[in-house]
């Protein structure tokens, strides 16, 4: 059996991602101080502005669609926390998820991950603002006091949090998705399944990002979304520009036509 893999393209969906509601992406916990901030949000070492990991936006995309599959939570990574991963080529075979978004390297079955996901930093717009008129408690951030009962004791138990405030822009965030052929990749499928990839982001504006979304925090939504393309004989041309929409919707509704788009394209490369 030959195991060449050729990559055709790169579908790369760029967007900017609004915090319609305060954004908590959890930071270290590590050396909190009483009186301290206990839930810190995550900061960019050389800036100390608080950024979205691409690790955080995928893991979450990813979760949410393995549960509007139902598919098996069957793998453990931490306290309390299982993630779904094939565990036979046979399964994998047929599954968006684990194609779209990875396989432990120790599967011996996977082909590449077709999704990349890169680090999304504020925009230049929304720093100013924070910089210029925000009255955050914290650089970039406000922190907020909730209160717990003890249910036990009854003591009250305040707690902080520190929360990105609503309005803040972050992007553009950048999602690469790559198309393969051969070696049980089908550039064919490829293109069907980034389907998978926009309905996640769907998802993903319904429910939230980051922590403590049961109580307000991380509502997102997607504008000025860009979807370009870089077929495989145009490596050293910029990515051509198939599409821009102001919402997801809009996007929702050109996808069939993009997919024809791309899969010409990619015919001719
Ligand atoms: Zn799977």
């Amino acid at each position: 059996m030959s195991k060449q893999i050729q990559l055709r393209g790169r579908i790369f969906l760029e967007f900017n991602l609004h915090a319609v509601s305060g954004l908590h992406i959890g930071g270290s916990e590590v050396g909190v101080e009483i009186g301290g901030v206990d839930k810190t949000v995550i900061r960019d070492p050389l800036t100390n502005r608080p950024y979205i990991p691409g690790s955080s936006l995928k893991g979450k995309v990813r979760s949410l669609l393995e549960k509007y599959e139902g598919l098996p939570q069957n793998q453990s990574i931490g306290q309390k926390v299982s993630i779904h991963t094939c565990d036979t080529s046979e399964k994998y075979a047929t599954c968006d998820v684990c194609q779209v978004f990875g396989v432990p390297g120790e599967r011996d079955f996977g082909t590449p991950t077709r999704l990349v996901v890169r680090d999304v930093q504020m925009t230049a717009e929304s720093i100013a603002r924070l910089e210029e008129n925000g009255r955050t408690d914290l650089p970039y951030t406000e922190v907020k006091t909730e209160v717990s009962i003890d249910r036990v004791t009854s003591a009250a138990n305040p707690r902080q949090m520190e929360r990105v405030p609503a309005g803040t822009v972050f992007g553009p965030a950048e999602l690469v998705y790559s198309i393969y052929e051969g070696d049980g990749c089908d550039s064919q499928r490829d293109v069907e399944r980034f389907a998978r990839l926009v309905e996640g982001l769907v998802l993903l504006e319904d429910d939230y990002l980051g922590g403590l979304g049961s109580r307000g925090s991380g509502k997102v939504r997607l504008a000025q979304i860009q979807v370009k393309l870089r077929s495989r004989n145009e490596l050293l041309q910029p990515a051509q520009l198939l599409g821009q929409f102001d919402a997801l919707e809009q996007l929702v509704a050109a996808l069939p036509q993009l997919q024809e788009q791309i899969r010409d394209q990619l015919a001719q490369a």
